[in-house]
């Protein structure tokens, strides 16, 4: 197998694109991606301040890297969610942010949850009002939030997630299992601001997780190679480990899938369910937009602890 561009042997075979690349070229490749889906998805211009949300995990350090690469202007954001799990899991994958931005004198702002708020989020999801809260959805609850807040509050105009291909195809055939209707209107590889909410993009959105786990590779950067503990067994992954079976069998269904779903709704064929806007109320104890009266989600998580 010869790499398409130049004929040397090709480190990597990349059959739903029908193609197969040396290490060089797949480390211009994935830029060079990376830019053209930036700016058919209209996400952002060297004019933004980004701010990247990192987990110092793979993906979100090769959006990071790549970014930077770029030549765009992009800051990390680290949330510490005090997750341990035997792994001090949250202390190496801060390690892995911290050592990639100090590397390339990025500017690494992290939000530590237990340092601010006395409480890590597997304890948070054990004193939950029903007391079996999972943890990835306190955590979901969480991430979101302080990545809101400190896009808005610290002259970000927009925040970018390193989700993949693996990703959105999982969390769309999860939504389309159950017809969520809400959520599957919603996902997008953009969404747009609104006041008081950052505008959030996925520049990654159209790689396959074994793209970005090469790029990453090539590029030597140290990420934290465990998966959180919580993952194990959470809905997502069981679908992920579906779909990866299909592909196996016929390489390219999840790329197909994903963009099929992005061409129907740009055909219209998914409407928002309802034409009356959802009224956001600022929340007395943080100030974010919250869809509830009163003290908004995140802060409510808080309150019983
Ligand atoms: Fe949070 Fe769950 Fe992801 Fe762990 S697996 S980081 S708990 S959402
Ligand atoms: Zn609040």
């Amino acid at each position: 197998m010869r790499c398409r561009k130049c004929g040397v042997k090709a480190a990597i075979n990349l059959p739903e694109h029908r193609l197969a690349l040396c290490k060089a070229h797949l480390l211009d490749w994935i830029p060079e991606q990376t830019e053209r889906f930036i700016q058919k998805y209209d996400m952002f211009t060297h004019e933004d301040r980004i701010l990247v949300a990192v987990s110092g995990g793979k993906d979100s350090l090769a959006l990071w890297d790549v970014l930077w690469r770029l030549g765009y202007n992009a800051d990390g954001l680290y949330i510490n969610l005090g997750i341990d799990g035997g792994v001090e899991y949250s202390a190496r994958s801060l390690r892995c942010a911290r050592q990639f931005a100090d590397a390339r004198s990025l500017n690494l702002m992290v939000s530590d949850i237990p340092a601010e708020r006395g409480v890590t989020i597997p304890e948070l999801a054990m004193r939950s009002v029903r007391g079996k809260e999972r943890p990835c959805a306190v955590c979901g609850i969480v991430k979101r939030h302080i990545m809101n807040q400190m896009t808005t509050e610290s002259g970000y105009t927009v925040i970018a997630t390193g989700h993949n291909l693996d990703d959105e195809a999982a969390v769309l055939f999860g939504n389309t299992l159950v017809w969520d209707g809400e959520q599957i209107v919603r996902q997008s590889p953009v969404l747009p601001a609104k006041p008081g909410m950052a505008r959030k993009v996925k520049p990654f959105c159209r790689f396959y997780e074994r793209e970005t786990a090469a790029y990453t590779l090539m590029r030597g950067i140290e990420y934290e190679y465990d998966e959180c503990p919580h993952a194990l067994g959470n809905r997502t992954n069981e679908i992920k480990t579906q779909l990866n079976q299909m592909e196996a069998n016929k390489p390219g269904v999840k790329l197909t899938f994903y963009l099929s779903f992005l061409q129907a709704k740009e055909n219209g064929l998914f409407q928002p369910q309802s034409t009356t806007a959802v009224d956001l109320h600022p929340c007395p104890t943080c100030g974010q937009p919250s869809v509830h009266e009163g003290n908004c989600t995140f802060c409510r998580l808080f309150e019983n602890k």
